[in-house]
């Protein structure tokens, strides 16, 4: 793979017609590092937010031991990539199959649910030609929480409701070498306060079920950093997180476990894409909804963006100082491929200039697809510092805007 400064310099070289990623190693490498080491428990990789072998591996070699997998085709990748990690299987409804070959074949002994049945297809899954039931099953059971914190919801798909959860957690007791509770607060989670109130119906579950708990799992949605969504920093979320698991009624050596998706990965790829034409305030680029951009039309996201200039032999050309709100039409036919944004970029952009869009390596580079014939693209390496980051320890981690003090 190609190595260059930044994104400008990959312009100059390659004046690519197709988008490019970039990947940035450093920043995932320091991404894992900081969870490997502040999050008071052990943090999983969960690996829908960018399944990159490449970045897998990264992970892997900055401490990150234990994968977060919700489809076979996970099990199978990060099993090659990585034939000494730990995988959960954390998708509460899977296929028998799916369930057979992952615990055979791959070594998964962690899974999740959220009803009597998936406990019942896990058991029989599980249960050799011999008729032996498995012995060593560790199994989560997902509660339903809110998701009125974050960006994104997660709360209205999985989890057993809390009244129900008792009984739940009972049964799954009876089949369990190891029980666990999880959740998941929605992703990009603003405030730590959503944590709080989901371990707050972790407690009511336990409480109304009084068998051992050996792990809590609070899931993912840490969040990462976009323009209006600048978050507190790591380290409350983890404080937050370490009282109210401590407090909770559990053994004393029961684990403490998250699977932060975004926040391990959303630094590791920005996105250069070409203006092919300007309408007005709209510009027409050759990424989208239908590619590494799904997020920015499906669910308005904003991403950093920042022009990168005409390129000619003498270099980057003068640029006009002046800022303009712009949204994006992406490269398909559908109407549905457009990103309201807005999108702070030079007033004087232009077709054939190129734009780098940041924060891209969470839901970003993962979503990809070829429809339309669009999708390609050059993968590079660069060297520089993402856009935005929580890792580089800039921000003062007792100083924070808009976090809700519980203390
Ligand atoms: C998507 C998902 C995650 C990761 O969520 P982020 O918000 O990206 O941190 C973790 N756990 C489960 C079960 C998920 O579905």
């Amino acid at each position: 793979m190609h190595a260059f400064l930044d994104a400008p310099a990959v312009a100059r070289t390659l004046a690519p017609d197709e988008p490019v990623i970039l990947n940035r190693p450093h920043a995932a490498a320091r991404a894992a590092r900081f969870f490997a080491t502040k999050f008071p428990g052990k943090s999983l990789y969960a690996v829908k937010a960018n399944p990159s072998p490449d970045l897998v591996q990264i992970l892997w070699d900055n401490g990150i031991t234990h994968y977060d997998v919700a489809s076979i085709a996970e099990v199978r990748m990060v099993r090659g990539v990585l034939p000494d990690a730990t995988l959960c299987f954390m998708h509460p409804v899977k296929t028998a199959s799916a369930i057979r070959e992952a615990y055979f074949k791959h070594g998964v002994r962690t899974f999740s649910l959220d009803t009597i049945e998936e406990v019942e297809k896990i058991v029989e899954a599980t249960t050799d030609a011999e008729g032996n039931r498995a012995t060593d099953l560790r199994l989560c059971v997902r509660l339903r929480v809110s998701s009125e914190y974050s960006e994104l919801s997660l709360a209205s798909k999985f989890g057993v409701d809390v009244a129900d959860a008792g009984e739940l957690l009972q049964a799954t007791r009876q089949v369990a070498d190891w029980l666990g509770v999880c959740f998941h607060v929605g992703s990009q989670a603003m405030t730590p306060f959503a944590y709080v109130q989901a371990l707050e119906r972790a407690r009511a579950a336990i409480a109304a079920a009084g068998v051992v708990i050996d792990m809590v799992d609070v899931g993912g949605g840490f969040p990462s950093s976009y323009p209006g969504m600048e978050p507190p920093p790591l380290e409350d979320y983890f404080a937050i997180i370490h009282r109210h698991f401590e407090a909770l009624p559990i053994a004393y050596n029961a684990e403490l476990w998250c699977e932060p998706g975004r926040a391990l990965s959303a630094e590791y790829n920005s996105l250069i894409v070409k203006v092919e034409k300007r309408r007005g305030d709209e510009l027409y680029i050759n990424d989208g909804a239908y590619g590494a951009l799904y997020d920015a039309a499906h669910v308005a996201w904003r991403f950093p963006v920042k022009a990168i200039g005409r390129v000619d032999k003498h270099g980057d050309a003068e640029r006009s100082s002046e800022l303009k709100e712009f949204s994006f039409y992406g490269p398909t036919c559908d109407d549905a491929d457009f990103m309201e944004g807005p999108f702070l970029l030079p007033a004087d952009i232009k077709a054939g200039d190129w734009i780098e869009v940041g924060m891209l390596g969470a839901y970003g580079a993962a979503m990809r697809t070829a429809f339309n014939g669009f999708g390609g693209g050059e993968v590079v390496l660069a060297q520089d510092e993402p856009m935005a980051s929580l890792y580089t320890g800039r921000k003062d981690p007792r100083v924070s805007d808009n976090v809700v003090s519980l203390r």
